[in-house]
């Protein structure tokens, strides 16, 4: 077919370019300068694009949100590269409505269709375009129950004064509000003009204001090329609160200054991540904090990180999710996964990098007790997996194709991938790993990687065949086997020694008042972390008296922290600790973070009676909840899409 022998006849012609000069400095004339030209043909399995005829490179975007109908009403004008042959443009969209689509100045409609809708995917959006086609303009708006995006009323933020809507694109959400090629693969820059109700402020992950605007319109620019997941709104009676010169705090107005106070090391944050792996390269880093629907920990839209309001601990103990979040304007968004199965070229930098920052801030100790617990939370996750029949999951390179891509994000790509690059830091040695980490982030900025990509590179500048002390079996072993390679870095943190020794002597039945006193706990001399693995170290036969004992020192039911909560109201659920219920339920009610919602409805589940409440809890909870969440919760509760 013509069509094939065309692409057929640029794939030789890139084979050729590739050989002949340095790809990355080339231009060819009608060469995709948006993917770089050795993955040009690798195909991302959850999108309909087809970026080797038509791409997308730079995206403008008007919109008017309407908080009464739940609905954006918006044109996308897309920027596209074609090429000679291209009769097609192919975007992503799911529940869109599209109203009418014209190319370049013209304002005559150009015929297109939608694909059959896939329950993950959406449909595609195919577009009739000519060659010369400079632009598509794509009048549309957006349904009500659109995925990426969450409506709160006045009564589910902190103010209860005004409503609030956030977006959450990863991973393949982006195309729910916006027609776009919703690939990680494919990158864009952006303007927007975004028009909210007066008194609300717009923000995006751009160049963003700091004061409201008395007419409501707002504009934003990312010249920076991003992919799709990384397309973020949030409007709402929002303030902002700098810190340094180039960070800031975004809240609701009531939580400003707690967020200002939490974050008040950020500017220190971005300088030891600067001093690792080289310049921050994205001018602003400002942090939102969200109302507690936000299904995620924190979500690292660039400029504007979003995050959950459940790290405001008032001690800045929570802190560590904000360096992961920073830590993605290097791994994640300077340097991409190309597709969802990478993702834990993301995921595993990041938490590897997360803790790099955490350890020059606060010392080894503590980033190891974080290592620590990151390896309890893996090592539960794989047993937890291979149990249920998901062996395959448990490699780093993923096989998600017709899955949702969100069945990628467990522990496997954060903390074996941690654990992964941690071993090859220990068998090379921290220096040579650093120089090569650093390497790989300034030589393919703004490019995405595919593990195959990383695993040639890996062995070009670092393993060298063997000769550095790790060998590519190894290597290959810990990213295409299942489980975890035995020979495991393995971290050691003096504090949690001292923990086990004092649960230890609880456990022979030494009173708590003995062995933690009242000013210990009024001094804090324990951290969360601390805390953390105490109560994930309680014994499996905990009777009820020796939970109320603890309860009565500690105050664990009534903790104000969110990860110490949630770990003691996993516990509570376990040994049907009754006198927690009540602050289960507000809890489950009141936050929609995943991480802490999905342990502990799996654990009222193993129970008849824990099913009776975890059902009744969630029909009065779900309503709280974003799509991620309830996407995740509902398969594991047995609910029908649309039961309500
Ligand atoms: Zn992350």
């Amino acid at each position: 077919m013509l069509k094939k022998y065309y692409y057929f006849a640029f794939f030789i012609l890139f084979q050729f370019l590739l050989t002949s000069c340095d790809s990355e400095k080339s231009e060819t004339k009608k060469a995709n300068t948006n993917k770089s030209a050795t993955n040009m043909f690798e195909n991302d399995p959850h999108s309909y694009a087809k970026p080797q005829e038509a791409v997308i490179t730079h995206l403008d975007w008007e919109a008017t949100v309407d908080f009464d109908t739940k609905t954006i009403d918006a044109l996308a004008s897309l920027s596209v590269e074609t090429w000679e042959v291209a009769t097609k443009i192919i975007l992503d969209t799911k529940g869109l409505n599209i109203k009418k689509i014209t190319l370049d100045g013209g304002t005559e409609e150009v015929t297109y269709s939608l694909g059959d809708e896939d329950k993950h995917m959406g449909s595609a959006l195919i577009i009739n375009i000519l060659p010369e086609t400079k632009t598509v303009n794509i009048s549309y708006s957006t349904a009500p129950d659109a995925e990426a995006i969450q409506w709160l009323n006045p009564a589910q933020t902190a103010g209860k004064r005004s409503p609030f809507l956030l977006t959450q694109s990863e991973a393949i959400l982006a195309r729910s509000w916006i027609p776009i090629q919703d690939s990680p693969g494919i990158r864009f820059t952006y303007n927007a003009k975004v028009k909210v109700p007066k008194g609300l402020m717009a923000l995006m992950s751009a160049k963003n204001p700091t004061k409201k605007n008395i007419n409501g319109i707002y504009e934003f620019e990312m010249t920076q090329p991003i992919p799709a997941y990384l397309l973020a709104l949030a409007v709402g009676d929002i303030s902002f609160m700098p810190l340094s010169d180039r960070t800031g705090v975004y809240a609701e107005p009531d939580l400003v200054s707690k967020a200002a106070y939490e974050f008040s090391d950020l500017e220190n944050m971005v300088a030891a991540a600067e001093s690792l792996y080289g310049p921050y390269q994205w001018e602003r880093y400002d942090i939102i904090v969200l109302p507690p629907s936000f299904p995620f920990g924190g979500m690292e839209n660039p400029r504007l990180t979003f995050a959950t309001p459940t790290i405001l601990a008032g001690d800045r103990s929570l802190t560590s999710l904000i360096a992961h979040e920073l830590a993605h304007s290097w791994s994640g968004n300077l340097v991409t996964n190309d597709t969802w199965d990478d993702f834990w070229l993301n995921e595993g930098f990041t938490v590897y990098f997360e803790h790099r920052i955490m350890e020059k801030l606060y010392g080894r100790d503590y980033s190891e007790m974080l290592a620590s617990l990151a390896l309890q939370d893996l090592e539960k996750e794989v047993d937890a997996m291979i149990k249920n029949g998901q062996k395959e999951d448990t490699k780093l390179k993923l096989k998600l194709k017709g899955r949702n891509p969100d069945d990628g994000m467990t522990s496997i790509a954060y903390d074996k991938g941690y654990f992964f690059l941690r071993n090859i830091e220990e068998k090379v040695g921290r220096e040579k790993f650093d120089g090569f980490l650093k390497a790989y982030f300034e030589e393919n900025a703004f490019k995405s990687m595919t593990t195959e990509k990383f695993v040639k590179y890996l062995n070009r500048n670092l393993v060298r065949n063997g000769k550095n002390g790790i060998t590519m079996a190894e290597i290959k072993g810990w990213i295409y086997q299942p489980g975890l390679p035995k020979d495991r870095p393995k971290p050691h943190s003096d504090k949690f020694a001292k923990v086990d020794s004092v649960l230890n002597v609880w456990k022979n039945g030494e009173s708590i008042r003995t062995l933690i006193s009242q000013k210990d706990i009024a001094n804090k001399t324990w951290s969360t972390h601390e805390w953390l693995h105490f109560i994930r170290s309680l014994p499996k036969d905990m009777t009820i008296k020796q939970m109320q004992e603890l309860d009565r020192r500690l105050n664990f039911t009534n903790s104000k922290n969110s990860e110490i909560l949630a770990a003691w109201l996993e516990q509570s659920i376990r040994h049907d600790y009754k006198w927690a219920y009540n602050s289960l339920k507000s809890f489950l009610i009141n936050t929609g973070r995943r991480k802490f919602l999905t342990p502990l409805y799996a654990e009222m589940l193993k129970t008849e009676d824990g099913k009776i409440m975890a059902n009744r809890i969630y029909k009065k909870a779900r309503p709280n909840y974003h799509f991620v969440a309830t996407s995740t919760l509902d398969k594991l509760l047995g609910w029908e899409e649309d039961k309500e």
